[in-house]
Parts: C-alpha cells; structure tokens; sequence
C-alpha cells in the first residue's frame, strides 16, 4: 500500500525540523513511501518579496532579500552536514545562480515571473531534504516535479493535465517504488507542456500530494502540521475549541473552501474520488489527527467557525443606470479571472452586485481600474468574513456584538457575514 505524506514549511524551519521528519519518513519505510515538502519556512513569502522589489527595480532591496534567502538555506545545510564539503553545496550554490538568472529575464506578465522566480523555494528544501534523507540511509530518490505534474499555462494558479500527469506519474514512480525506493518530490510546482515552470496556488503542496495519491491508488494521505488536526475554530482566536477527530471529505471540502487554513481546498477532492483516507496529523505528537473519509462522523455536524480577516466589499453598480443583469455578470467574473481574484463571497440585487475577496493591493488596483470603465465601484477595505457551519443563534450573537454587518448569507447549513 503506497502512502504519501506531505510536510509543510513550518515544520521545517530549522535543522531539528528537518531531522524530525527524516524521523517521521524512516519510521514509515516498509510502505512504499512518497514524501512531498514545501519550501522551507518562511522561504516562499521571502522569495514574493524578492520579486516585488526585482520587479520594481529596487536592486538594493533584492539583493538584500536574495542574500538573506541564501544565507537562510546556506545555514540550514551547514547545520545538517556540516561544514564539511558536502556536494548539498554546490547543488544549492547552481540553484542560486540559476534564480539570479531569473531574476534579470523579461517576462511576459508578473504571473509567468512569479511561477519562475517563486519555485525555487521547493526546488532549494528539496535538495536538502534528499540529501539528510540519504545521510541517514534512506533510499531518497528525488523526482522533479516539473517533470510529473503537468500543467496548463495558468501561471500561479495553473490546472492539472491529469491524463499527461497520469502517464508521467505512473511510468516514473512506479518503477521506483517497486525498487523500494522512497520518492521525495517538490510540492506546489509543476510545469507546462513548453517546460515552463508553474506552480499551483499558495499552500498548493496539499494538493500536490492528493493528486499523487489519486494517481497512484495510495492507501493514505499524510498532511503534517504543527496543529493536532483540524480545529473547530482558531485556537489563535478562541479558547473554547475542539479537535476534530473524524469528518467526511463533504465536511472537509465546506471547510477548506470557506477558508480554513488548515488544508487547502483542491487537495480533498482527488481524496474523495478515489476514496483515499486523509490524515491531518501532528508532527510532534503523532497519535493525535484528525481522519477525514467517506464515514458519517459526528464531528461533521459540531459548529465550525472560520474567521477571514482582511476583506475587501466591493459593490459595483452599472453607468448606464442598468440592472446587473447576465451580460453585466459576465463581464465582471471575466475581470475577476482575468485578474486570478478569488470571489469569497457575492450577492446580487437589482442595481448592485456585491463581492467579498481577500485584499491585495496590486490585484484590486488592476481590478478596479479595469471595472471603472463600465461600472460605478464603492469598496470597504479591512473588514472580517464570518463563516459558521452549523450555527446558531447564540453563535451568531455572540460573533457580531458591537460589530457592523455589511452582507449576510445563510444556507440550512452555513451564515457567512461580512463584518467590520
Ligand atoms: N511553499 C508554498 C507556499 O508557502 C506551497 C506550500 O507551502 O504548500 O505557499
Ligand atoms: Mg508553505
């Protein structure tokens, strides 16, 4: 039975993080084994901010975070191996020269520039990882991912070409795995079919392990975290708050999709398909998870609350004094893709059309300054979207006092408000 585990950056943000999981890999070696892993702590934001200054011109600003970033890695290695000549060394020393070379290319937008720019910090933990998991006598066999996971040309959120990654996936890992070797992959990343890197979304590594899964008929999925498991609400938040033990992947898509950042939302359906056990379990604490798989489960009917903060309500009404009728909407969903913005939330009325996003300043520019043309904009920034699944009245009351509510939605099922 092939089992995938996924280890994310916050577990590994220093060599004991890492020493960790080759831990946790060792312990699991009879399965056959595919471990995917994200970019190393904070690495995949130091490399945004890289681009942001790189792309703004800002040489003294870049420089400064490309040094920090390598010194980040260079650091991490000599703290494994080491101050030894270990050829990590060099292998990260070519990585860096080849991100420099990026960084000085002219791309065709800023999307293309980030996939090109912002995977490296997969391709950097990668190398590491292989070679710690080949100092402590696991057969670590490294899989690009940009030569499995193939993808369409939709820089930062590109979509899966499942036949073609079905073949690549299936001809060069199930070799390996039937050596026993365990394969260790990039998560995030893949690539087009002209061979250009692209990556998956933010926190895609989820989903790149799901999709392996799916691919090979895995047993189990292993999604480590530093929580014990999906939580009923943020225990950074409340203090009254539940572990999960056990919830349908229904459950688990609401979740993921109404913004809990435990998991990330495309990772549970290639689970489901193929009804694969997913386990969301404590890196520190192993005997602590949460299960999500087909049985009903009475944690899926417990409330869930799922707070995003930094929205933006953006109500847009028509120049022509028109309703917002279908031709309206299409022309504003095609701006809402075209600019990769994520509606968390909309409510049409007969002259106003009204949509909740995360707040980022570039792409509600961009957004707004190609929907001014046509339509009359209002927008709150900074507020909060509320969701609870399963609620109440008394939930409700208390998650709103002294709050003012923008927009309320409510299903048999779920309310989400939008609240400052
Ligand atoms: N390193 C990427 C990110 O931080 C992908 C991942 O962690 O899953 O978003
Ligand atoms: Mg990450």
């Amino acid at each position: 039975m092939t089992k995938v585990f996924k280890f994310g950056g916050a577990l590994m943000k220093n060599a004991g993080g890492i020493k960790r999981m080759a831990f946790l890999v060792s312990g699991a070696q009879d399965k056959n084994l595919v471990v995917v892993v994200s970019a190393l702590g904070k690495t995949t934001n130091a490399l945004e901010s890289l681009l942001r200054s790189s792309l703004v011109n800002d040489k003294p600003a870049a420089e400064k975070i490309f040094l920090a970033i390598r010194r980040f890695h260079f650091e991490m290695a000599e703290s494994l191996f080491g101050s030894a000549r270990h050829p990590v060394f060099d292998e990260l020393n070519n990585y860096f020269e080849e991100l420099n070379k990026e960084l000085s290319r002219v791309f065709h937008d800023r999307y293309e520039a980030y996939d090109q720019v912002v995977s490296f910090g997969e391709m950097f933990s990668a190398v590491i990882i292989n070679a710690w998991l080949k100092e402590n006598n696991i057969p670590s066999h490294l899989v690009d991912a940009q030569s499995i996971i193939v993808t369409n040309s939709n820089f930062t959120s590109a979509g899966i070409d499942w036949k073609n990654t079905a073949k690549t996936v299936t001809e060069q890992l199930l070799p390996l795995l039937e050596k026993g070797e365990v394969i260790l992959t990039q998560g995030f990343i893949g690539a087009d079919k002209n061979g250009n890197t692209t990556t998956l979304g933010r926190e895609g590594s989820d989903f790149t392990a799901a999709l392996l899964a799916h691919i090979l008929d895995a047993g189990e999925i292993t999604i480590w975290k530093d929580v014990p498991g999906l939580m009923n609400a943020d225990p950074a938040r409340f203090n009254d708050c539940h572990k999960l033990d056990k919830i349908s992947y229904h459950e688990a898509i609401e979740l993921a999709f109404f913004g809990a950042s435990v998991i990330h939302p495309r990772t549970i359906q290639p689970a489901q398909h193929k009804k694969i056990p997913l386990y969301v379990r404590s890196f520190n604490g192993p005997s602590s998870f949460t299960r999500i798989g087909d049985d009903n489960s009475r944690d899926d009917q417990l409330s869930k609350i799922i707070i995003k903060d930094n929205q933006v309500l953006l109500s847009i009404g028509s120049r022509q004094l028109e309703f917002i009728a279908e031709e309206n909407l299409t022309r504003i969903f095609d701006a809402f893709s075209r600019h990769k913005i994520h509606i968390n939330m909309m409510q049409n009325s007969a002259v106003s059309f009204s949509v909740c996003f995360d707040e980022e300043q570039e792409k509600l520019q961009s957004l707004v300054n190609d929907l001014k043309k046509e339509f009359t904009l209002k927008y709150n920034s900074g507020l909060q979207l509320i969701t609870i699944r399963y609620y109440n009245g008394e939930l409700i009351n208390e998650l709103t006092a002294g709050k003012k509510i923008f927009l309320e939605q409510r299903t048999r099922t779920t309310v989400q408000m939008m609240v400052r």
